[in-house]
């Protein structure tokens, strides 16, 4: 099931193409995963709500390398290296974050 869902979701993105780009995020609105944000605002009929502090615990970042589901707090913490399968992710994702999670203050 997650290995049919990782290569749906990333054909599904047209945003974003670099070999990096490999994490879904799950969206606390609809629990669904989307590759992007920009994913989620075309396919989804409502605005996205954003992780809180207190959702570090949930498994809400999809490896699309290994499906394995990590943490808000392990992938934040991760330096965009997953720590299950040591595939690269996007170090430039940071500066999406506060799309993501609302804590987290717009990087520029
Ligand atoms: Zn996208
Ligand atoms: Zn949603
Ligand atoms: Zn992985």
């Amino acid at each position: 099931m997650i290995p049919l869902l990782t290569s749906f979701l990333l054909k599904m993105c047209k945003h974003y193409h670099s070999p990096l780009d490999i994490v879904a995020i799950r969206f606390k609105c609809c629990s669904f995963f989307y590759p992007c944000y920009q994913c989620h605002e075309e396919r989804a009929d409502h605005l996205p709500k954003k992780w809180e502090e207190g959702d570090l615990d949930e498994k809400a970042i999809l490896c699309t390398k290994c499906h394995r589901l990590l943490t808000i707090f392990e992938y934040l913490t991760c330096e965009s290296v997953c720590p299950f399968c040591n595939a690269s992710f996007n170090p430039k994702c940071c500066t999406h974050w506060h799309y993501y999670f609302g804590w987290i203050l717009q990087t520029l």
